[in-house]
């Protein structure tokens, strides 16, 4: 009997823990929160990250670790990776938790990236912003997610408003100035790596967010075999350069025909739901296969599929049941502004029929914002 130990008990441990049942494994989910999601369908151990003698008896009853949650102590990672093997490596783990150190590392590995400076001081910012001009984002390194932690700056005038809303983190989290690019689409590509250095991607998919949070997703995205191309050998070269094992998502800017590196997530990604329904094998199957060391499933789409998230509130399960390809995900938290507390994914052979189940949906949910995009790009490719 194999036990996997998940850092984190969101809805990513617990569509882990479903994926990883018809495989017989077990699961441990180490968790500070009483009623993490995940903790209703595998044994949650109730403690801090930081906590040693919960780690060490975490560590005794698992035979592989791996994260729900990227923002897991990195000094955590190291103790448990010299006692059992932990998927992704510590230092993956920690270059993906800092926009920084991941932003230098695609520069060097000649992925491109906007133009981005380390801030640490008042000064520094007004430096920064003369080289990188306007508009511009300023970001805490760590610990930003979902668009938290972030303030755009659109003149010189903005900076004091910045340096008030995040100076203060300088020090803590540390600070990151980056051009802001003014892409055409944001896509993202979710990729495997197998412990014996096997690298597999799912197709492109195409993101839209609301108020800096995923709203929803369409895979295969609707680009040519060369941007295709080009987002994988991105992620090989990341992979590759970090002895990355498992499921991560490298999102990117699509501006003038030039795939532009945001942010890595070293973990199975929400743009990587739809994977559930619309590939072979999912982005959770897979992560699974890879860290325990078997071979990776088919990543290949099984027609077009869109993935909308829920947030805040679940809305009616009733249209989305009554589609064909209609899938629902209720992830068994409570209602909160800003938090996921499930998704849907509509699969379909076309994209007419697509985009008909999309607009179905969206009327009988008053959900039409949320979908038209998806709807106007399946029209228009
Ligand atoms: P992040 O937390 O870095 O993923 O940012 C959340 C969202 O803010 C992204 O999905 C983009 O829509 C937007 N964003 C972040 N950074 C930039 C940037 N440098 N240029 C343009 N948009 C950005």
């Amino acid at each position: 009997m194999t036990t996997v130990g998940i850092l984190g008990g969101g809805q990513l441990a617990r569509m882990l823990a479903l994926a990883g049942a018809p495989l017989g494994l077990r699961f441990l989910v180490l968790d500070s929160v009483a009623d993490a999601c995940a903790g209703q369908f595998a044994p949650l151990l109730l403690a801090d990250y930081r906590d040693a003698p919960a780690l060490a008896d975490f560590a005794a009853r698992v035979d592989v670790a791996t994260f729900d949650f990227e923002n897991v102590p990195a000094e955590s990672a190291r103790w448990l990776a010299e006692r059992i093997p932990v998927f992704p490596n510590p230092r993956a783990l920690s270059v993906a938790q800092d926009r920084l150190a991941e932003k230098t590392l695609f520069r060097e590995l000649g992925i491109p990236v906007p133009e981005f400076a380390a801030i640490g001081s008042r000064a520094q910012l007004d430096a920064a912003l003369a080289a990188i001009g306007m508009p511009c984002i300023l970001k805490t390194r760590r610990l930003g997610y979902d668009g938290k932690g972030q303030f755009r700056l659109k003149s010189p005038a903005d900076a004091d408003a910045a340096w008030a809303a995040l100076g203060p983190q300088a020090d803590t989290v540390g600070l990151i100035l980056e051009g802001f690019v003014a892409f055409q689409r944001e896509l993202s590509v979710v990729a495997v790596r197998g412990r014996d250095g096997e690298l597999r991607t799912w197709p492109l998919t195409e993101n839209w967010h609301d108020a800096g949070i995923l709203a929803a997703s369409l895979a295969p995205a609707a680009v040519d075999a060369v941007l295709q191309a080009q987002a994988v050998a991105a992620a090989r070269k990341v992979a590759e350069a970090l002895d990355y094992v498992g499921v991560f998502a490298l999102e990117l800017f699509l501006k003038d025909g030039v795939l532009v590196a945001n942010e890595m997530a070293p973990r199975v990604h929400n743009s990587g739901h739809w994977t559930i329904e619309g590939a072979q094998t999912s982005q959770f199957q897979n992560h699974l296969r890879a860290v325990l060391g078997l071979p990776l499933g088919d990543t290949a789409a099984i027609g077009r599929s869109c993935m909308l998230n829920w947030i805040g509130e679940l809305p009616p399960a009733a249209p989305v049941l009554a589609e064909a390809g209609g899938h629902w995900h209720d992830y068994g938290k409570s209602s909160r502004p800003g938090r996921k507390v499930g998704h849907a994914t509509l699969r379909a052979d076309d994209d007419a029929a697509l985009a008909a189940a999309l607009q179905r949906v969206g009327a009988a949910l008053g959900r039409e914002a949320q979908v038209a995009p998806v709807i106007e790009r399946l029209r228009s490719s």
